[in-house]
Parts: structure tokens; C-alpha cells; sequence
């Protein structure tokens, strides 16, 4: 796999591993480390190559975290689909697969041994009466039960956990300093009241940690060496440090900071990517128009495309919107090297060959790209009727119209140049047939004559072609910034994000597609079939991405 290029993370980390270093002599270990609560979007890709991609750079470790110490969301269908997504996009966590919430009785020590060295109290302040006594940057906060004596908060803390308090009742909180100017500090909440159901742990707690609490002690008994995550931790680290030195853990973590990814006219919290699914905007959530891993794994898109454009992107301290054109143009740069050319007719017409017989059938053996021999070539038969886009002609052409109109020489690509001679039209006045005659001397498109024809137009034999649906994919959202908007999100959804073709044709070749495929349909952009609804009888094409590069680099 391609290393991952070099950022201000590799810096520090170069730093701590050099002689004198808080790591010299130590493996570096990362993690990644999601909540279970919904699939993996591609903001998550990038921290997944930033915490993977690290460790691989440094010959280190990546452990994969399921961060479940919140109860009651979780759910194993997520758990499940994470692993899926990241082994997908290339990334091994070998056998360090671990749940946060199987550190819970570890973390009540720790927290017990808070309160023991006078480093923590239960607080009886309401969720109202915390907000009321927060204090502001002139203000310091204060609480009532601060100074209680240790025996008494390590009695109720304990009272806690066996059940005898409503939630809200009670917290334990931090003792760090009331008048800080980062009111992180100002006693954060430890612990909280939740007599909730958990996924894993069931009924047996009914306290839980905050994160801020549980997340520190993951890593350190994790080993973990560097915890990158996004820059809204970053006012946490203070508290962060605060608990990693005044616990027995047996490592010290450090957590360094990076950009969240946004990308326009896409949302990309789980959060309103569930309330897409559930409201039925989309087709689950690996609809190929969703931002999620496997929405974009459906769509097309390959594990390759993704890591680069997570790479190319970089890593910085600055949040940034990418545009969603950007995606585009690493899957298109990844397909236009990798996938095989065929041909298929998304809007057909006939096109007659009046002077080819009609029990005729050739085959020409067309080479699967252009620029790799090595992938070889394919059959693809030639008779007397074919299928062509019926934009493809015109019967009174428009300036400098270059394609098939009465009179005009056009190259049936690989087969041979036609010479349009007239149409059939329905009582509406549409076109239903095109009649050519072909260059019998022409054969593979060549003119040995020299003579030049300056269109050269897709086509598939209507005798063995195919029937295929496809369907065609536009941006979800009208907006750059559906997060944005006054109103809700969902009101800025794009009525036209999915065109799907019920009466394509296929050249013949295509029936052995795999799922795993991706495919150049010449003229038409880049397509797989549909993992989910794609049958033998049925076949249904997804287009990944169109031809036209409209990124273009600043
Ligand atoms: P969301 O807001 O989308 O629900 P989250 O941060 O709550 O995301 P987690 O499951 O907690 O989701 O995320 C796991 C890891 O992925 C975290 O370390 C988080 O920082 C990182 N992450 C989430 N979204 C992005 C993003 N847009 N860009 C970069 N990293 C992200
Ligand atoms: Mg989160």
C-alpha cells in the first residue's frame, strides 16, 4: 500500500520517538475508535488513514476501538459494518479489536482512586443548578459539596453504582480548578446517573463515565502511544493530560489534533445521515448517493480512490470543505488507469445497415484498454442491426453536429465507418429508425483512402446485446451547505440525485460482469452493477462517476 505523506503529526511523533523523546524505544501505537451508532461516513475514512496509515508508516500499531461507553444507541449491525468498511478500505487491526465498554470496572477504580486522593466528588447539583453555578470568565464555578470528606463521596460513589440514586441525582466530578479559563477544567463531570440498557454490559451499570473521562483511560490501557483525534478535542486536552497523570495508568497517551473533513453539498453527521434513512430519503445507508463508506462502495467507488483522496487531501489543523468534485477526480484518475472499456446504450435507437446481410454476424476482438495490453481483449460482435444513443443522430443537424445525420460518414467504433441515408419516424415525429450504409473497405474503422470522418459514436449489436437498467447519480442536496441552512436539512434534498434508465442495452460481454468490477462505458463515465440489486435476470448498473473532470486544481 502506498505510504502516507508526511505531516505536522509526523513531526511531533518524530519528535517523541527520537533519543530523549517521551517514546524513544517505542513502537508507535494508534486507534481508531468509533461509536457504534452508525456506519462509517468518509470524514471517518480520513481519521481511519490518519490513525492506520500513522501506525503503517511507522512500522506501529493501530488497535480498532469500539467506543460504546455511552449506553443504549449501540447496535451490532454497526459494529459489524465498521470492521467491514475498514478492512474494505485496506486496513488490518491483526487481533486488537476491543470494546471500551470492557474497561468499565477498570475505569470505576480509576475513578475510585480519584476520589482517594482527594481528586474527585460526588456532586448533588442538578443538570440545571451545574448550568446555573458554571460561572463565566470573571465568575469562578462553585459547588455546595466540593469539600465534602473523601470517605463520604467514595461511600455515595459507590452507593451510585449499586443503584440506590434516580438518574440525576448525582455526578461525580473532577476536583481541578473552579475558576479556570477553559471551563473544561472547572470540575468536569466523571461519572453520571443512567440507569440505562447497554448493548454489552446489559443491566450492570448504571453509572457511566463522560467521555472525556473514559477516553484517556482507553488509550492508556490500550498502550496507546499517540491518540489523534479532531480539533473539537482540543480544548479537552488540558483534561485529557489532567487524567492520564493523576490515575496508576500504565502508559501516558498523547493526543494530538487534525481537521474534521467536510465535503459540499453532502451532510455527514450520523446523526442526520440516520434521520436520511429512517425518513426514507434514500435507500438505506449504502444508497450509493450517501457520504458513507458503503454507500461509496456501492456507488463504485474503490478502496484505492479513497485512500488517495484521504492522502491528498492532507492533514492539517485547519477545518476545511473539500468539493465533492475532488472525490470525484481521485476515482476517476484511479478508474481511468484500472477499469476495462466496453460499450452500452443508455437512451438506444436502431441503427439499420441496409447493405450488410442479414444473416450476418463478424467479431472483433477489441483490446479492454487503451493503454494495458495486459488486460487484454474481448469479443464483440458486428450485424446487420445495432443499437446507438439516439443523441447520436439528428436528422437536421445543429452547427458543427459531427455524429450521424442523412448524408454524413460516422465511425462505428472498432467496426466500421456508416454512412447515414435516412431515419423512420413515429406519428409523433420521433426517430424510431436509422438506416446507414457501411464502408465494406473500412473494416476496424480504418479508412484506407485517408479520408477523414470526424465522428466516431458508441454501439452494441441488437442481436446479443444486453437489457440493463442504470442508474445515474447527481449531488444529494441542491446546496453546498444543507448543515447550514435555516431550515431543515432534508428541505434541500435534490429531486433529480437519482435518473434511472429502464431500457439500456449492453454489449454482450458484460454478462460475465463480477460485483466486484468497475467498467469505462465508453462516452458515458465509469459504472459497476449494483451490489444490492443487480440479479442475473436483471442486471442494474450503478454510474460511479461521469467522464467530464469538472475539479480543477487551484
Ligand atoms: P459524527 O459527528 O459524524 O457522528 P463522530 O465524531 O460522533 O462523528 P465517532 O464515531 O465518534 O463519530 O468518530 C470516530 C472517529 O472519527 C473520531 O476520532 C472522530 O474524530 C473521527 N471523525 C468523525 N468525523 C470525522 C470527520 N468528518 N473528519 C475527520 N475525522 C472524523
Ligand atoms: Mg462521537
Amino acid at each position: 500500500m502506498e505510504v502516507m505523506s508526511g505531516n505536522f503529526i509526523h513531526t511531533f511523533i518524530d519528535e517523541d520517538i527520537a533519543e530523549g523523546g517521551a517514546y524513544y524505544g517505542k513502537k508507535v501505537h494508534t486507534r481508531f475508535p468509533p461509536e457504534p451508532n452508525g456506519y462509517l461516513h468518509i470524514g471517518h475514512a480520513k481519521a481511519v488513514f490518519v490513525n492506520f496509515g500513522t501506525a503503517q508508516k511507522y512500522n506501529g500499531l493501530c488497535n480498532l476501538r469500539m467506543d460504546d461507553t455511552n449506553p443504549s444507541k449501540e447496535d451490532v449491525e454497526y459494529v459489524d459494518a465498521i470492521k467491514e468498511d475498514i478492512s474494505w478500505l485496506g486496513f488490518d487491526w491483526g487481533d486488537r479489536f476491543y470494546f471500551a465498554s470492557d474497561y468499565f470496572e477498570k475505569m470505576y477504580g480509576y475513578a475510585v482512586e480519584l476520589i482517594e486522593k482527594g481528586l474527585a466528588y460526588v456532586c448533588e447539583l442538578t443538570g440545571e443548578q451545574m448550568r446555573e453555578y458554571r460561572g463565566d470568565l470573571s465568575t469562578p464555578a462553585k459547588s455546595p459539596y466540593r469539600d465534602r470528606p473523601i470517605e463520604e463521596s467514595l461511600d455515595l460513589f459507590k452507593r451510585m453504582r449499586e443503584g440506590e440514586f434516580e438518574d440525576g441525582k448525582m455526578t461525580l466530578r473532577a476536583k481541578i480548578d473552579l475558576a479556570s479559563g477553559n471551563f473544561n477544567m472547572r470540575d468536569p463531570v466523571l461519572y453520571r446517573i443512567s440507569h440505562a440498557h447497554h448493548h454489552r454490559t446489559g443491566n450492570k451499570w448504571c453509572i457511566y463515565p463522560m467521555y472525556d473521562f473514559a477516553h484517556p483511560i482507553e488509550d492508556a490501557i490500550e498502550g496507546i502511544t499517540h491518540s489523534l483525534c479532531t480539533l473539537e478535542f482540543e480544548a479537552h486536552r488540558p483534561l485529557y493530560d489532567w487524567v492520564v497523570e493523576n490515575i496508576s495508568a500504565p502508559s501516558k497517551p498523547r493526543q494530538i489534533e487534525f481537521a474534521r473533513l467536510g465535503i459540499n453539498n453532502t451532510v455527514m453527521s450520523k446523526r442526520k445521515l440516520r434521520q436520511l434513512v429512517e425518513e426514507n430519503h434514500v435507500d438505506g445507508w449504502d444508497d450509493p448517493r450517501m457520504p458513507t463508506i458503503c454507500g461509496l462502495r456501492r456507488r463504485g467507488y474503490t478502496p484505492a480512490s479513497i485512500r488517495s483522496f484521504t492522502d491528498q487531501i492532507g492533514v492539517s489543523k485547519v477545518n476545511s470543505t473539500v468539493e465533492y468534485s475532488f472525490l470525484e477526480h481521485c476515482l476517476r484518475d484511479d478508474l481511468n488507469e484500472n477499469a476495462a472499456r466496453a460499450m452500452a446504450v443508455l437512451d438506444p435507437i436502431k441503427l439499420v445497415i441496409t447493405n450488410y446481410p442479414e444473416d450476418k454476424t463478424e467479431e472483433f476482438e477489441v483490446e479492454n484498454h487503451p493503454n494495458h495490453p495486459e488486460m487484454g481483449t474481448r469479443t464483440v460482435t458486428f450485424s446487420r442491426e445495432l443499437y446507438i444513443e439516439s443523441t447520436d443522430f439528428m436528422e437536421e443537424p445543429i452547427k458543427k453536429y459531427q455524429r450521424l445525420y442523412p448524408g454524413n460518414e460516422v465511425r462505428i467504433k472498432s467496426a466500421y465507418i456508416v454512412k447515414c441515408t435516412g431515419c423512420d419516424k413515429d406519428e409523433n415525429g420521433n426517430v424510431t429508425t436509422v438506416y446507414a450504409e457501411y464502408d465494406p473497405e473500412t473494416r476496424g474503422g480504418n479508412t484506407p483512402d485517408g479520408r477523414k470522418v470526424r465522428g466516431t459514436i458508441h454501439w452494441v449489436n441488437a442481436e446479443d446485446c444486453i437489457d440493463a437498467e442504470i442508474r445515474l447519480y447527481d449531488n444529494l442536496f441542491t446546496v453546498p451547505d444543507p448543515d447550514a441552512q435555516e431550515d431543515d436539512f432534508t428541505n434541500y434534498i435534490n429531486p433529480e440525485s437519482l435518473t434511472v434508465l429502464n431500457n439500456c442495452k449492453l454489449e454482450s460481454s458484460l454478462k460475465n460482469a463480477g460485483k466486484t468490477d468497475r467498467f469505462q462505458f465508453m462516452r458515458q463515465g465509469y459504472f459497476c452493477l449494483d451490489s444490492k440489486d443487480s440479479t442475473d435476470d436483471k442486471l442494474v448498473f450503478n454510474r460511479a462517476v461521469g467522464l467530464k473532470d469538472s475539479f480543477k486544481k487551484k
